[in-house]
């Protein structure tokens, strides 16, 4: 199956928690899906954002952007359950291998699968056989099981944004094996890096006992799953182009004001505890207690908007940057210079594109992320003739592809400060090979190679639904 817009290519249906309706240009997923809806036409089914005190079963149909939406109200109750509850207290940590912060509650379970089978009945409703059902992400483990068990035949994918975690640390969920029955009702699974496939197929195999057919293909029971490494990509051109816009151009003329003729270190993250701010922080601060000569040549400045601020740990975080920024300032600091910028807040696409532009350094060192597109974003927004450097934790899916980065190990914060300074003395003749090669990457991976590659694996896997 090919994937454009012509007759026989079936309808594409997308699901997932958060839409781009209102919004099109919040954060990574949406980023992509709105590109790929765009351009393919179909529905995105979704939640409304809308949070009423009472359940209340309204699903609204609009369409912006040549894209119709069904969007999904939730009560209060489903959102703490599901959202901020399972969602993001259990899966969120627990695939970011941070058990620790899981809080496993079982009225938060109650409460994803009521919401899971709620989007299944949406999904049902507004489908018929001939659509193309491509879900996304970790909200919804459980939908196609939902949809199956009513007697519902589509075709459905799953692309997970976020990690696959060792199947040591997956069986600590206690709904694992829910979990894995659900994922295993899909067609295709897509993931983001070799090593989470390398998860996924053996806890399927250990666990569940799936038949490995082949590379991708596995036997479970009498159904055949497709487990696709599908690397999500951006619209790298489109972003270079971004890069020289007249928002990016004011964005950068005003952050270059305040730089005078010191050298950019530039870093751009949700405020998550997966993103090791803290830990990049300290490497920076190694950096500056290593090599006093860089004192008031170098600005560190971190961009870090807040999410999920009513989560408890996101909370700590805030508090936890707040006092090592001041303690550094404190440190290094002196009347003419601050080491560490650190900005609580978004920025527009473009704005952001100059700013990356303008960084000597795009410092990307997550603990562990699915891909992170911050790092495709930096290489993109660089000029070819003078090009910054890319510092990238290995434990980022992007590590996988993007090999002429400095990767380095985020937990290392000697290797972090060693990484920052070769970045800053790197030749000019280095600097665009690298460049070049990490751009040609961006470009023939991109967005569209992710929708496409995807998608065709419904080819291999046809004949089985
Ligand atoms: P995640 O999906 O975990 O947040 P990614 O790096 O994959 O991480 O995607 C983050 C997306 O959010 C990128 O497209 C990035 O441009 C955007 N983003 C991150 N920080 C900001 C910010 N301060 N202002 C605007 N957009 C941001």
């Amino acid at each position: 199956m090919t994937n454009n817009n012509s007759e026989s290519s079936p309808r594409l249906v997308a699901v997932s928690n958060r839409t781009a309706y209102g919004s099109p240009r919040a954060g990574g997923l949406a980023v992509a899906l709105s590109d790929t809806l765009a351009e393919t036409g179909g529905l995105w089914i979704g939640w409304s954002g809308k949070i009423f005190d009472v359940p209340r079963r309204r699903v609204l149909n609009v369409d912006e952007d040549g894209v119709s939406f069904a969007l999904i109200d939730m009560s209060k109750a489903e959102y703490e359950g599901f959202y901020l509850g399972y969602a993001n207290s259990v899966l969120w940590p627990v695939m970011h291998n941070r058990l620790d912060l899981a809080v496993f509650d079982s009225d938060y379970f109650a409460a994803y699968k009521a919401i899971n089978r709620q989007f299944a009945d949406v999904v049902a409703a507004q489908t018929t056989q001939d659509d193309l059902i491509w879900v996304q992400d970790y909200h919804f483990f459980l939908l196609a099981k939902f949809l199956k068990d009513a007697g519902c035949n589509r075709r459905t994918g799953f692309f997970l944004h976020i990690p696959f975690p060792a199947p040591e640390v997956f069986r600590s969920i206690p709904d694992h094996l829910t979990l894995a029955a659900g994922l295993c009702a899909y067609e295709v699974v897509g993931l983001q890096s070799s090593h989470d496939c390398a998860n996924f197929a053996r806890y399927i195999q250990e666990e569940i006992g799936a038949e490995k057919l082949d590379d991708e293909r596995f036997r479970i029971g009498d159904h055949i799953l497709t487990l696709r490494l599908c690397p999500i990509g951006i619209d790298a051109e489109g972003f270079s182009l971004s890069a020289t816009s007249q928002a990016a151009n004011d964005a950068s003329r005003k952050l270059a004001r305040f730089l005078g003729e010191r050298d950019l270190v530039i870093g751009v993250d949700r405020m998550d505890y997966s993103k090791g701010l803290p830990q990049r922080f300290e490497g920076m601060a190694v950096l500056f207690d290593k090599y006093p000569d860089l004192h008031g040549k170098i600005s560190f400045t971190q961009i870090a908007p807040p999410s999920r601020s009513v989560v408890e740990e996101y909370a700590q975080l805030r508090q936890q940057l707040d006092e090592l920024s001041g303690r550094i300032n404190g440190d290094y600091g002196d009347l003419d210079w601050i080491p560490i910028r650190y900005l609580a807040r978004g920025y527009e696409r473009d704005e952001l594109a100059g700013l990356y532009r303008l960084a000597r350094v795009g410092l990307v060192t997550p603990l562990q992320d699915g891909m992170n597109l911050v790092a495709k974003e930096y290489i993109a927004a660089q000029d070819p003739d003078d090009p910054g450097v890319l510092v990238l934790s290995q434990f980022a899916g992007a590590a996988d592809q993007m090999t002429d980065a400095l990767i380095i190990n985020p937990h290392d914060r000697n290797a972090v400060a060693e990484a920052v300074r070769t970045a800053l003395n790197m030749p000019l003749a280095e600097r665009q090979r690298r460049w070049r090669a990490l751009y040609d990457g961006i470009c023939r991976q991109d967005i569209n190679w992710w929708r496409e590659h995807f998608l065709a694996a419904f080819d291999t896997a046809e004949g089985q639904y």
